[in-house]
């Protein structure tokens, strides 16, 4: 790295969804907080509006609480990072109000962050992992990848909904109920334990990308009939959705012939979903790596350290170039960091 950039510390602000979170990193990859605030879902899922305004009623506390748990002040700040995309767009919107305003009163540079590419960095610099084929499976996100040329290339994705948002309304439409911090996947998981029964349920892999929108429909279909467990619609549900992305996952280490597999995202806690990507990791005779859950999730610390990075390769994002982009997707961005 660049003499100016071994020494400093960088706050990254993550707001794509549901999460605002404020995560510090010192420029060598320690991460000194990482403070998330989980707005609580409403019956119907997350509208993005209301999300956006649990985001700005928490920001100040949040900020607060990370520069107190890394012990620093905000003028120790060289960086300051933002999740810029892709995501929903008030969400981001108030992500990146915040970190345009202490970037400029602070008078340092902004790093705008793909939010993909950060989940890939955290993994990467959380489990040891130097080259990895990554699925990323969440709330908004299913994406197999990996890097050839200069980027992060999707090998596979999602066509309709997200693996997570799948096992979230199905369990919503169960009418399952959660506790205080317990995701629908958990909750689903915990069912599925004690379900027995391998319920046909449609199993959609197009080329290398996957179709979840029919697999829910399906498996609603069987809840509101009546005449199945709603164990075994759990455990069924599970193992046709994963081993969708686990198919797709091991093609994509097939081709690639890399040496490590990492699993992240919020689906990734799922026990499960980990076995299965162990087992073609093995078969395959490459090293699994699973990020741990507080870096897995929606998380301000993987947007600091992808700050770092950027920051060390003069990325930087003016102002006025630092518009919330939508729909940004993982292979647009250049990782020069990975040559
Ligand atoms: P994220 O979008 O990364 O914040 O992750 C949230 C998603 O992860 C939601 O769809 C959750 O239901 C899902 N999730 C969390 N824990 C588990 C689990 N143990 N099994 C399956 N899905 C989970
Ligand atoms: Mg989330």
């Amino acid at each position: 790295m660049p003499t100016r950039t071994r020494e400093g510390y960088c706050l990254g602000i993550e707001s794509t969804a549901d999460d605002f979170s404020v995560g510090i990193a010192t420029f060598k990859g320690e991460i000194l907080a990482n403070v998330i605030s989980a707005y609580m879902l409403p019956e119907g899922g997350i509208h993005p509006r209301e999300a956006a305004q649990h985001h700005v009623e928490v920001a100040n506390k949040v900020l607060e609480e990370a520069f107190q748990k890394a012990g620093i002040k905000p003028k120790d700040l060289k960086v300051v990072a933002f999740s810029q995309g892709p995501g929903l767009g008030p969400c981001l919107r108030t992500g990146a109000t915040v970190a345009r305003a202490l970037a400029s009163y602070l008078g340092i540079p902004l790093v705008g962050v793909n939010h993909c590419v950060a989940h890939i960095e955290v993994g990467k610099l959380k489990t040891g992992a130097v080259d990895p084929v990554t699925l990323y499976v969440s709330g908004g996100n299913t994406i197999v990848a990996a890097f050839d040329s200069g980027r992060y290339r999707v090998f596979g994705e999602t066509l309709d909904i997200a693996l997570g948002n799948c096992l979230d309304v199905f369990a919503r439409e169960a009418g399952l109920r959660q506790k205080l911090g317990e995701p629908f996947g958990a909750v689903v998981e915990k069912l599925a334990k004690n379900g027995q029964k391998l319920i046909p349920l449609p199993y959609t892999v197009k080329g290398m990308d996957m179709s979840f929108s029919g697999l829910l429909t399906a498996a609603v279909n069987l809840l509101k009939k009546g005449e199945t467990k709603l164990e075994d619609l759990c455990y069924s549900l599970q193992e046709t959705a994963f081993s969708m992305a686990t198919e797709v996952t091991e093609r994509a280490l097939a081709h690639t012939e890399k040496k490590e597999v990492l699993l992240t995202g919020g689906v990734a806690a799922n026990k499960r979903l980990q076995e299965m990507i162990r087992l073609i990791a093995e078969e395959h005779d490459a090293k699994f790596c699973v990020v741990p859950s507080q870096f897995a999730i929606d998380n301000g610390a993987m947007i600091a350290w992808t700050g770092v990075l950027a920051f060390a390769h003069s990325m930087i994002t003016p102002i006025h170039r630092s518009f919330v982009r939508l729909r940004w997707r993982l292979e647009e961005v250049e990782v020069p960091w990975m040559k």
